[in-house]
């Protein structure tokens, strides 16, 4: 289990609070911010200061989207034991960004943000769609996406789903059922699905184990072609 890093609620408090009386720092722990830092982004050290950023959440709507992240800064002086303090805190947050690209990794098979969310194409997205299925531009635009160009005209639509309603999964979604999941058209999926990353993801399927043997089946055929 991916351990926490509530460092100052639990390892480093007392010797924060111990070392750093002068430098005005809030020591309270009602003034601190205590949310667990389960993901680290950065750690920057300066003459003066740590920061740590971490906890990155991407809200996503549908033209835009929305970028928060927690941030631990403290200023800390030339106290042979606070430096100590600091180092510590800095071991904790290194092992967690080592870590990241583990703990950042979707469940196999999970795909449950295939559902829910419409990725939005751009024409190049439409064009890699259709040389994938040696298909026309417009026959791609006419059976698979939902036409609705963004203010800035660069996307053209989002990506149909398998009926009319929303929140129903992509059409070119595959497997039979969550841990089976898989995109059909991986390779030429749309750039704002391979951007999509786990980070902050509130819609993991959390039953999921982390590791495992994944098989992915076929690739996903169109059953027609439109009609011209
Ligand atoms: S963990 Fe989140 S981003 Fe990854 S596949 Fe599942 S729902 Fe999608
Ligand atoms: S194109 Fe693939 S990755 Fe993108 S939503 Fe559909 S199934 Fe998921």
């Amino acid at each position: 289990m991916q351990e926490t890093i509530d460092l100052i609620a639990h390892r480093e408090l007392r010797n924060l609070r111990r070392y750093t009386r002068d430098t005005g720092q809030p020591t309270s722990l009602d003034q601190l911010d205590l949310e667990p830092m389960t993901m680290v982004q950065n750690i920057e050290v300066d003459e003066e200061h740590i920061t740590i950023k971490y906890n990155e959440k991407i809200e996503r709507y549908y033209n835009s989207n929305t970028h928060t992240h927690r941030e631990w800064v403290y200023k800390y002086n030339d106290d042979p034991e606070m430096v100590l303090a600091i180092r510590a805190v800095i071991e904790l947050a290194r092992k967690h960004l080592t870590d990241l690209p583990e703990n950042v990794a979707c469940p196999p098979g999970c795909a449950e943000c295939c559902g829910g969310y419409e990725p939005f194409v751009n024409k190049a997205d439409v064009q890699r769609i259709a040389d994938h299925f040696g298909w026309t531009y417009d026959e791609v635009m006419k059976e698979y996406i939902v036409p609705r160009e963004s203010a800035d005209g660069f996307n053209v639509g989002y990506l149909r789903k398998v009926t009319e309603k929303i929140e129903d999964k992509c059409v070119f979604l595959k497997g039979n059922g969550s841990g089976h999941f898989y995109c059909g058209i991986y390779k030429a999926r749309p750039h704002d699905c391979g951007a999509f990353t786990p980070i902050g993801c509130d819609d993991v399927d959390a039953d999921l184990p982390k590791r495992g043997k994944y098989v992915v089946g076929d690739p996903f055929k169109p059953k027609r072609r439109p009609k011209r």
